[in-house]
């Protein structure tokens, strides 16, 4: 049963989203953007199901024919298009398959609706496809793009879009929200999440903070010179290594903020300050700018969405530290 939640921290937004309902200009399309784990997925599907409402108020009714239809995952005028696999891109049949289903008449509701997530996974091609229905939809369609990198779509696909940025909430909201769900060390996974409350929410799941100190440990063995980075690079490439290197990033920057910033900066990682003042001391920065720019590089061809060969993509991030 897919019933949509409205994150607390997303109240804002929502109001946003509402208004340009309840003041009858509602853009054809949206593009909702923000990092990863602050509920932008969910906030879409939300909205959708608002828009979908029969009875709709200051939120979806919940019981309405259309509301339960929505449940049920068989509401006709509703769309998801998604890569089929996690990592893989959205094909331009998938899109073409939307566009053709977008200029039907709503069969039920009052809007079609179409989400698009994650919206940078469309290939060129895809996204092309995309911008004739973009350009010139038919009436009452409404799409919901969602994406964490807005960059990486096309400039002509992102103007014919109202945006919507979604930001990280509050601290505190964030703490209070983690602490009811019974997440511990909440303080520091939103440190290491950017305060992003759900993404804070699966660290904590899926013990990530276990995995990331063995992985700093890692990462300290060959500072120091003391491991086999060939045995190391296909140990990360076991574990899920985009993490590896996402973690090895922010290592990087808290040891470019530590050496370049006089006072104890703000760091991402303040759990592993010690380690972090060590490295920093043996690296000039010069270095540690070249190393921040290979790690983002190897993120950007891991997370890119073509495949990649994961082994020698980590034998160069991590044999870069000890040429
Ligand atoms: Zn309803």
């Amino acid at each position: 049963v897919n019933k949509p939640i409205l994150y607390p921290w997303l109240t804002p937004v929502w109001q946003l989203l509402t208004r340009y309902h309840t003041q009858a200009h509602l853009p054809h399309a949206f593009l909702l953007s923000g990092i990863s784990g602050l509920g932008k997925q969910a906030l879409a599907e939300y909205f959708a199901y608002y828009l979908l409402c029969q009875n709709k108020a200051e939120a979806p009714c919940g019981v309405c024919k259309t509301c339960r239809l929505f449940q049920a995952e068989t509401l006709p005028d509703y769309y998801q298009t998604s890569p089929e696999k996690v990592g893989k891109t959205i094909r331009i049949d998938q899109i073409r398959q939307l566009c053709q289903a977008l200029t039907l008449t709503p069969q039920i509701a009052e809007y079609k609706v179409a989400i698009v997530c994650p919206a940078e996974r469309m290939t060129n091609a895809s996204a092309n496809s995309l911008l004739k229905t973009l350009e010139e939809p038919t009436p009452n369609t409404v799409m919901l793009l969602v994406t964490d990198f807005p960059h990486r779509l096309l400039p002509t696909v992102r103007s014919r879009c109202q945006q919507v940025v979604i930001a990280a909430p509050e601290p505190a909201q964030a703490l209070t929200w983690l602490q009811a769900e019974g997440v511990e060390h909440a303080e520091t996974l939103l440190a290491l999440t950017s305060g992003a409350p759900l993404a804070a929410r699966n660290y904590a799941s899926q013990d990530w903070l276990a995995k990331r100190a063995t992985v700093f440990k890692d990462f300290l063995g060959i500072l120091q010179h003391q491991t086999d980075v060939l045995a190391l690079s296909q140990r990360w490439q076991k574990s899920y290594y985009p993490a590896c290197l996402h973690w090895l990033m922010s290592w990087i920057i808290d040891m470019i903020r530590l050496k370049m910033v006089a006072s104890p900066p703000d760091l991402a990682n303040p759990d592993f300050i010690q380690g972090l003042q060590q490295g920093a001391k043996q690296q000039p920065v010069t270095v540690l700018f070249k190393r921040l720019d290979e790690v983002q590089r190897a993120i950007q061809q891991a997370t890119g969405g073509i495949s990649v060969n994961a082994q020698m993509l980590l034998d160069d991030v991590l044999y870069a530290w000890v040429k």
